[in-house]
């Protein structure tokens, strides 16, 4: 049942090339979101992973994590919590830098959003150099959280970016080279 599931969120998740940079295959998960069954059977397959796992909070990232997040979150009895580009978020933040192929980014999060020994699953919808989530881990880690798992639409495998992520575990619903 699992697999015709993820045939057709794999077939629901559109491609477009060049964007937003030529070479780049965008993977644009809004199509996802058309598709009423595709868009309730990727929720619900992380809701199944993740219901017994006593996860306290899902972290979601902007800015797609934060269409995917929060039903997980709800499902799941859990928080949402929004990581977010920088000056986004009104209150005091803790930040983290990280490396892009040129220059550096940033990811931010609210202080006190989550606590120490909290247990907390991030979502994202795709994984390509892995830099994003390990700015992540990073953050909910500096506040003594507990990062279970991070969940992702999809994996980019060519970019390996689960090697970024020191073993941490990547669960993804489809794999694209
Ligand atoms: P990275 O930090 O390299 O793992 O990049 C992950 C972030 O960039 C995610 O938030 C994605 O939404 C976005 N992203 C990177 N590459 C793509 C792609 N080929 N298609 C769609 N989104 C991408």
């Amino acid at each position: 049942e699992r697999d015709s599931r993820v045939a057709r969120i794999d077939a629901a998740i559109r491609v477009i090339p060049d964007f937003p940079k030529p070479g780049i295959l965008f993977r644009d998960v809004t199509t996802l979101l058309l598709d009423h069954q595709a868009f309730k059977d990727s929720i619900d397959i992380f809701v199944e992973r993740y219901k017994d796992l006593k996860i306290d909070v899902v972290a979601g990232i902007e800015a797609r994590g934060f269409i995917f997040g929060p039903p997980v979150a709800l499902a799941i009895g859990a928080k949402f919590v929004p990581i977010r580009k920088p000056r986004k978020l009104p209150g005091e933040v803790i930040s983290e830098e990280y490396t892009l192929e040129y220059g550096t980014d940033c990811i931010e999060m609210h202080v006190g959003a989550i606590q120490s020994g909290e247990r907390v699953l991030i979502v994202d919808d795709l994984i390509a150099t892995g830099g994003t989530l390990q700015a992540a881990i990073k953050l909910i880690e500096r506040v003594g959280a507990e990062v279970v798992e991070c969940a992702l639409l999809v994996g980019l495998t060519d970019l390996k970016g689960h090697l970024k992520l020191g073993g941490k575990p990547v669960f993804v619903l489809v794999e694209y080279e």
